[in-house]
């Protein structure tokens, strides 16, 4: 598997360390929208599946009350690299209502995800909406689209490994890196851009 790594564009030792600033830049924000209040509780809403491993690392830096309510938004099928526009798969967590709301996913591209999730949730009328990213693609895009907390901005490039797949496999490399074009020769995009 790590035969079909092309490079490595960021180490699982920057990535520790990183989640642990994000960490304290997430609770010195929710302190700000906390202030006065009793409760300390957060829900977070991973979108599944590639945000599972940096949700596993960055809850522990958290000392809230923390829920958890995964959401499923496709965008990247199969072998394609290019989105195919974002659609929500099965339940929007419910129940939000009066809830400092975090959604937390593993990468910024077209911002098509992040604005789908946030009108969603903003109908619940949560107490507080922000969203946090592991990463971020240096594009137009997803410069653009509001996103309170950032871990990395990268190069616009398809990446994989701490969580991130390609066609359903590398999510268990422990770094972030590139594919060999070989490991990518069978990519079919619907929609190539
Ligand atoms: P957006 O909706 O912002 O275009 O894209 C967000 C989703 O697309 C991410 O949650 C991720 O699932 C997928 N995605 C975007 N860029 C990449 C990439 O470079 N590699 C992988 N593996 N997935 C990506
Ligand atoms: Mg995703």
């Amino acid at each position: 598997m790590t035969g079909d790594v092309d490079r490595i564009l960021i180490p699982r030792e920057r990535i520790a360390d990183r989640i642990r600033e994000l960490g304290e830049e997430i609770s010195n924000g929710l302190a700000s929208l906390l202030k006065g209040e009793e409760e300390n509780e957060v829900v977070l809403v991973p979108v599944l599946t590639g945000s599972v491993i940096f949700l596993a690392d960055l809850i522990r830096q958290l000392p809230h009350k923390v829920r958890i309510h995964m959401v499923t938004v496709s965008s990247y099928p199969g072998r394609s690299t290019t989105s195919q526009g974002a659609g929500i798969v099965g339940r929007i967590p419910e129940d939000l209502r009066d809830k400092h709301t975090l959604i937390v996913d593993d990468i910024l591209d077209s911002g098509a995800t992040l604005r789908l999730l946030r009108a969603e949730i903003e109908r619940q009328s949560p107490r507080s909406l922000q969203a946090c990213v592991l990463l971020r693609k240096k594009t137009d895009a997803a410069m653009r689209t509001p996103c309170e907390y950032v871990g990395f901005d990268i190069p616009n490039e398809f990446v994989i490994g701490y969580g991130l797949d390609y066609d359903g496999l590398y999510r268990n490399l422990p770094d972030i890196g590139v594919l060999k074009p070989q490991a990518m020769r069978d990519a079919v995009p619907i929609n190539p851009t």
